[in-house]
């Protein structure tokens, strides 16, 4: 067993510090103060050198222009842009565009990768994935209202969604919509790729997220379609495959969100340990000679370090062993890091005192944008459920 990372890596991931630490986390104050929006050119610019030094799209196949890692050396890149808020819009490898570009790669006609994918992957245009209904639950999934009925050649969508991430300024939406009614509930739906400029395509706002609206690639929003059409050639996969297609979408998705908030994890840590070795709680006393700020600082290293094998163990297991192999261990991560990322962030935030949720630091913002983690791609109670019950079935007489 080999807990070093990969040889093939170790350059790219030392390059991939350097860039962080050089280029993007100073950057990133510019761009969390002034917005997504105002701070284009600056990310342009961050982008074109990412790809001038040969870093561009991690997570991206070669044919794409990318470095096609697997999912394990793509969980250690991960890791490292995880330690800026910008650092996955940087290289190419932001959620939702990076499963967006997976499951067209797989799934895609030539017409579609054309049309698609291959600016996507350049990073000329951007994207959205639209499931969530405000209506339904979305953590059972089989429950849209959204319908994609056919009309000839055509698919007309009427549907309500919201919480699709980034919707601002993409170019088209993978919309979860009910094509087959009658079949059975996971059989029922299907993914239908639809330009945001079709006519019915209503952006209605930007959800505010904490007080946050947010812009661009950094927002969430709710959207109606109107009786958009769309040609069937824009149906992704078979009919009827969409939860299929969701579910390879959301495997190595998990790994790579984990992954991302290890590195917030470490970056946090960073702050913290800092913070505490400088505040002076009296005249030559520091808070780090507190053992409460101790205790969480020995707390918060073991939960990172666990998290960090859990989630390689996990990436590896699929990696060798296939997907539903590793289930159980994708559900643990799920929650797991998510909880452990959470708790530091919010002990790092106590032990800056007011600073701590000024913007003055990154703590706010993770504060605010990372809490939910623990909802999104399944929320705590759900993967803990599933999880418990599969190991439960274990134990029965
Ligand atoms: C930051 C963020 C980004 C997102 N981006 C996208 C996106 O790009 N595209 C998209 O389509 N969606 C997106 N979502 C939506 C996300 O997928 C849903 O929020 C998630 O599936 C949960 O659905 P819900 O919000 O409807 O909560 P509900 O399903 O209503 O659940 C509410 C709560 O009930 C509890 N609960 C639910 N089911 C069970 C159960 N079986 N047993 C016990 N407790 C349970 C949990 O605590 C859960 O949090 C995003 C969400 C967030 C927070």
């Amino acid at each position: 067993m080999d807990f070093d990372p990969p040889a093939s890596v170790r350059p790219l991931l030392d390059r991939i510090e350097k860039f962080v630490a050089e280029h993007v986390m100073p950057a990133e104050r510019e761009v969390l103060e002034t917005g997504f929006n105002a701070s284009a050119k600056l990310l342009a610019d961050l982008r074109a050198r990412c790809k001038a030094e040969g870093m561009w799209g991690p997570n991206l196949p070669k044919d794409l222009g990318g470095l096609g890692l697997t999912l394990v050396e793509h969980g250690l890149v991960s890791e490292r842009l995880g330690r800026s808020p910008i650092g996955h819009y940087v290289f190419g490898c932001q959620a939702p565009d990076a499963g967006n570009a997976e499951i067209l790669h797989k799934y895609g006609s030539a017409e579609q990768k054309q049309q698609w994918l291959e600016p996507l992957a350049r990073g000329d245009i951007r994207s959205c994935f639209s499931m969530t209904e405000p209506e339904n639950p979305g953590s059972n999934p089989t429950l849209l209202s959204c319908t994609a009925r056919r009309e000839g050649e055509h698919y007309v969508i009427d549907g309500h969604k919201w919480f699709t991430s980034s919707a601002d300024g993409a170019a088209f939406a993978i919309v979860m919509a009910v094509t087959n009614p009658d079949a059975s509930p996971h059989a029922r739906a299907s993914m239908i790729i639809v330009p945001t400029d079709a006519p019915g395509f209503e952006r209605v706002r930007n959800i505010k997220i904490m007080g946050d609206a947010g812009e661009g690639w950094a927002s969430h929003a709710e959207i109606w379609y109107r009786n958009v059409r769309v040609p069937v050639a824009n149906r992704l996969g078979p009919e009827g495959a969409g939860f299929l297609i969701a579910q390879e979408r959301l495997g190595p998705g998990r790994i790579h969100h984990c992954m991302r908030w290890i590195g917030i994890c470490e970056r946090v840590f960073d702050t913290m340990c800092t913070h505490i070795t400088r505040r002076k709680i009296d005249d030559d006393k520091t808070l780090a000679s507190r053992q409460i700020a101790q205790a969480y600082v020995a707390e918060a290293r073991a939960e990172i370090e666990a998290s960090r094998l859990m989630v390689l163990h996990a990436a590896w297991t699929i990696e060798h062993k296939g997907f539903s192999a590793a289930r159980d261990q994708v559900s643990l991560i799920k929650f797991y890091v998510a909880d452990v990322m959470l708790r530091l962030v919010d002990r790092a935030i106590q032990l800056h005192g007011a600073l701590g949720i000024t913007s003055d630091t990154v703590l706010a913002h993770y504060y605010v944008h990372e809490r939910g983690a623990r909802i999104y791609d399944g929320p705590d109670e759900v993967h803990k459920m599933v999880v418990a019950k599969r190991i439960l079935k274990r134990y029965e007489p």
